[in-house]
């Protein structure tokens, strides 16, 4: 079977679903994904910045489960502090209403094809199996939202994402743990960590890890980072890329957005604003009349994608140096304790507006006097 399309969108999670909203509406737009139902790992925590951009893109309210004004943060073996926000610093996502509102709402110029895989390109189409049919798409602009595994970034040559960690998340049901914890501890991944939080109904534990992990080590896990004996429910996963962007995300008429392009904060792991930026800066190149990958590049700069990323690279380098060494962690610790009515707040600063790390290290460390 064949058939043409203006523009081709490859995976409907964060970016596909961005771009899906954003793309010019004279444009005739397909959007498919492998599954049935846009199902992707992410804990969908979400700061207020976010929280903006999303209701900026989509059209109806944003559905959240909680919001959080505290965290404690452990630094397994050494110490531990209590972080605290007057405004909520960050929200809970609830993933599966807002992909069902995103996908019942979708602009009159898209179609969304579920369980319809890409893959891979035979001249100028694209090829997909689609309730194992093949079909062959004739498209204008092919936008790969597929994820850090790239079958469209691969396919086209474009630059593919580096090195990952492994993510995994389950359910727990227990209640020893209020708000958010974030455990810090080397053994585990050095440059993250594991994480847990009431969810509203039961709890929820993930971590970050270099390596791929068995389910009997989550189990492990939640007993000796939280003091809870709970067997990991519904575990699921994925990898969370911190390479940075890929070299090469566009190409004549086919780019990457989101984890394909690399699009995830290498410090915090927090995908979501940027897969909805880049996509974004994508649409505006598809509205354009310029060429598209010069465009899109420059609304990648206009909303400082890569000053972000970059910035968590650095920040990620440094972490892992500090986090494997007991007396760093312990300076460490000092200092977030020195700043810990406001260090939430300065976090999601950044997250806003990158070009205010050096503001906030100088009042980080002028707080280390006080
Ligand atoms: C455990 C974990 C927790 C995380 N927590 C957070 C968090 O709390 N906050 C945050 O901001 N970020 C978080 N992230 C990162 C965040 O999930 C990602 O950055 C974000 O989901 C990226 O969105 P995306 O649309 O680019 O890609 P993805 O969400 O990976 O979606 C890719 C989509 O493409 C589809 N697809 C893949 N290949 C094909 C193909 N060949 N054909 C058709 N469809 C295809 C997939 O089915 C999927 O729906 C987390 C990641 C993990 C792994």
């Amino acid at each position: 079977m064949a058939r043409s399309t203006d523009v081709l969108i490859v995976g409907a999670s964060f970016a596909g679903i961005a771009v899906a909203y954003s793309a010019p509406p004279e444009k005739r737009t397909l959007l498919i994904d492998r599954k049935t139902f846009p199902n992707t790992p992410s804990t969908g925590l979400i700061t207020k910045t976010t929280l903006d951009l999303m209701s900026s893109v989509f059209p109806f309210e944003i559905p959240l489960a909680k919001h959080y004004n505290d965290m404690k943060l452990i630094f397994k073996g050494i110490g531990e502090v209590e972080l605290h926000s007057d405004e909520p610093f960050m929200y809970l996502l609830d993933k599966e209403a807002f992909f069902q509102k995103a996908l019942s709402n979708l602009p009159a110029n898209v179609e969304f094809i579920p369980r319809c895989t890409f893959t891979g390109l035979a001249s100028d189409w694209a090829v997909l199996s689609c309730f194992q049919d093949r079909i062959e798409v004739k498209f204008e602009t092919l936008i790969g939202a597929d994820g850090a595994f790239s079958r469209v970034a691969r396919s086209s040559g474009l630059g593919t994402v580096g090195s990952w960690l492994y993510g995994y998340e389950w359910d727990c049901y227990a209640q020893n743990v209020r708000d958010i914890t974030f455990i810090i501890d080397p053994a585990i991944a050095r440059g993250y960590g594991v994480w847990a939080f009431d969810n509203g109904s039961t709890l929820s534990v993930g971590c970050a890890a270099e390596n791929a992990l068995k389910r009997g080590q989550l189990a492990l896990i939640s007993q000796e980072m939280l003091d809870t004996d709970c067997e990991p429910v519904k575990p699921r996963g994925g990898a969370i890329p911190v390479s940075g962007p890929v070299n090469k995300r566009c190409i004549d008429r086919i780019l990457l957005v989101g984890d394909a392009a690399g699009f995830c904060g290498p410090f915090l792991g927090d995908g979501i604003q940027t897969a909805v930026l880049s996509a974004q800066c994508a649409a505006n190149a598809l509205a354009s009349k310029g060429s598209i990958c010069r465009v899109y590049e420059e609304e990648l700069k206009a909303k400082q994608v890569h000053q972000y990323l970059n910035q968590q690279l650095k920040l990620r380098r440094m972490w892992k140096h500090i986090s494997g060494s007991q007396q760093a962690s312990r300076l460490l610790m000092f200092v977030i304790r020195k700043n810990k009515d406001n260090m939430l707040q300065q976090l999601n600063l950044l997250k806003a507006s990158p070009g205010a790390l050096g503001h906030v290290l100088l009042e980080m460390i002028s707080a280390m006097f006080k």
